[in-house]
C-alpha cells in the first residue's frame, strides 16, 4: 500500500543542508536526525561542543515526522503505572522532567504547537476505573488533571468517561523538528542528510563521542540492543477536512490503540489499532498493510460516520523496551558510545527531553533524571553479553 506521510509532505524551510560531511575532526557525531538526535545536536552545540549530525534520509523522515502528533507529558504507561513500576519519587520526577520538556518544546515551537490538552477516554468499566486511578495519582500529587462529565457528542455516544490533560498539546511533528534542526544549525551544529552510517564504522566516525538517536532502528547500529529496543511499526491516516469541528485536542481511547485529533482545517488525523494483529505490526518495515487501514477507516467511520475520503495513509516505526522506559545515557558495552532510545511510542516530548539530558551529561553535567533511563538496566559490560 502507499506510504505518503502527511506531515512531510509540507514545505521545508531553510536550512543549511550539507549532502557530504565535512572534513574537520568533531567532539560528538549524533547518527539520526529525529526529535533526539536534533535536540542533543542542538544543547551540545550551545554548550560550545562540535557536533555533526548524520540522517540516513532528511530531518524528520523517520518516526518524528511520520507519528500521531501528540505531545504528552509523561511515559509510555499511566501516572499510576509508572508510580507503581518506579517508585512515587521517580515517577514525580519523570513527570516534572517531561512537564518542562513541554513548556521548552511550546516555546521552541511557535505555530507548530497547539497547546490544546488531551483527552484519555475509556471504554467500558475496567478502562474507566483505570481512569479514575491515574487521575487520583496526578492529582496526589500536585499534576493538573480534570475530569470531564458529561462527555460531548460524539464522544458520549461511544465512550465511558474521559480525563483532560490539560497543560498537553498538539503538534505538526514534522514542521517542529525541522525547526529544531534549523536551531540546531543555527547553533553551529553540522547537519548532514542523506548520509547513512554502517553498524562496523560506528566507532570509526572521526569524533571522541557518538551517540546513536535511532529509536526504532537503535539495534542495526547496536547489535547488542537486538532484544532490548525492539521495532514496533504503527499504522497513521488523513481523512479530507470534515467541514465541522468535531474534536478540538487529540483524543486516545482503549489504552491507547486508537487515537486521533482534527487539525485547524477540519482533516482527521487517526492511528493506532495495531492490536488487531500484534504480530504483523512488530516489524522495521515503514509500509502499510490493508488489515490495519481497514481497522483504522472502521475508526474513522465510527467517529464521523462513512463518508471522509482518505487523502494520506503512512506506517512509521517506534522503538520499544520491556519496562517501556527508554535507555538515555552511555552504553556499559563501548567505550564511546552513548544512546536515546526506546520511548515505547511515546518519544515526542521524552525525547526532546532526552536528547538534552544526554547533551549535558556528554558536556560533563550528569541531571538525576538520567538515572531513570540507565542502559545498564538492560546491557551487561561485555559486548553482546
Ligand atoms: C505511527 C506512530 C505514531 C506515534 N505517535 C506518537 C505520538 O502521538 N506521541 C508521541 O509522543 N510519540 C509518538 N510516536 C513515537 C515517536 O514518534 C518516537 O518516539 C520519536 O519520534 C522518536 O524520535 P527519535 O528521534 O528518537 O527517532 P526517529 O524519529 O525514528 O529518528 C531516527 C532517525 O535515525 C535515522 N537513522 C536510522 N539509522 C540510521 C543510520 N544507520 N545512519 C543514519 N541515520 C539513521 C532515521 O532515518 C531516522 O530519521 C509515534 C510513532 C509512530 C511510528
Amino acid at each position: 500500500m502507499t506510504d505518503n506521510p502527511y506531515w512531510l509532505a509540507e514545505a521545508r524551510g531553510p536550512l543549511r543542508r550539507r549532502r557530504s560531511p565535512g572534513s574537520a575532526e568533531v567532539d560528538v557525531v549524533v547518527v539520526g536526525g529525529g526529535v533526539t538526535g536534533c535536540s542533543c545536536a542542538l544543547t551540545l552545540a550551545q554548550r560550545g561542543l562540535r557536533v555533526r549530525l548524520l540522517e540516513a534520509r532528511e530531518v524528520a523522515a523517520g518516526a518524528s515526522g511520520r507519528n500521531g502528533g501528540f505531545a504528552l507529558r509523561g511515559a509510555a504507561m499511566p501516572y499510576d503505572e509508572a508510580q507503581a513500576a518506579l517508585g512515587h519519587e521517580r515517577a514525580r520526577l519523570l513527570w516534572r522532567l517531561t512537564e518542562a520538556a513541554l513548556d521548552r518544546l511550546a516555546s521552541l515551537a511557535g505555530g507548530a504547537c497547539r497547546r490544546a490538552g488531551s483527552l484519555r477516554l475509556s471504554q467500558g468499566e475496567r478502562e474507566a476505573t483505570a481512569l479514575l486511578r491515574e487521575r487520583e495519582a496526578l492529582r496526589a500529587d500536585g499534576f493538573a488533571v480534570e475530569r470531564v462529565d458529561p462527555l460531548p457528542p460524539p464522544l458520549d455516544r461511544l465512550y465511558s468517561a474521559a480525563i483532560l490533560h490539560p497543560r498537553d498539546a498538539a503538534i505538526q511533528p514534522a514542521r517542529w523538528v525541522r525547526q529544531l534542526a534549523a536551531a540546531a544549525d543555527a547553533a553551529g551544529a553540522e547537519i548532514v542528510e542523506g548520509v547513512a552510517v554502517a553498524c562496523d564504522t560506528l566507532e570509526e566516525l572521526g569524533a571522541r563521542e557518538v551517540v546513536v538517536a535511532a529509536d526504532g532502528l537503535s539495534a542495526t547500529l547496536l547489535p547488542e540492543l537486538d532484544a532490548v529496543i525492539t521495532p514496533q511499526r504503527g499504522q497513521m491516516l488523513v481523512t479530507e477536512p470534515l467541514g465541522r469541528m468535531l474534536f478540538d485536542r487529540p483524543h486516545y481511547a482503549r489504552d491507547g490503540y486508537d487515537y486521533w485529533q482534527q487539525l485547524p482545517d477540519g482533516r482527521l488525523v487517526v492511528g493506532g489499532r495495531r492490536d488487531a494483529s500484534f504480530s504483523t505490526e512488530a516489524t522495521s518495515a515503514e509500509e502499510t498493510t490493508e488489515p490495519i487501514q481497514r481497522e483504522l477507516e472502521g475508526l474513522v467511520a465510527d467517529l464521523v460516520g462513512d463518508g471522509p475520503a482518505i487523502t494520506h495513509r503512512w506506517a512509521g516505526v517506534w522503538g520499544e523496551t520491556a519496562d517501556r522506559l527508554p535507555l538515555v545515557g552511555r552504553l556499559p558495552s563501548r567505550a564511546n558510545v552513548w544512546i536515546a532510545g526506546g520511548y515505547s511510542g511515546h518519544g515526542n516530548v521524552l525525547g526532546l527531553a532526552c536528547g538534552e539530558l544526554l547533551a549535558r551529561a556528554i558536556a560533563g553535567e550528569t541531571a538525576p533524571e538520567l538515572e531513570l533511563f540507565d542502559p545498564g538496566r538492560f546491557v551487561l559490560a561485555t559486548r553482546g553479553a
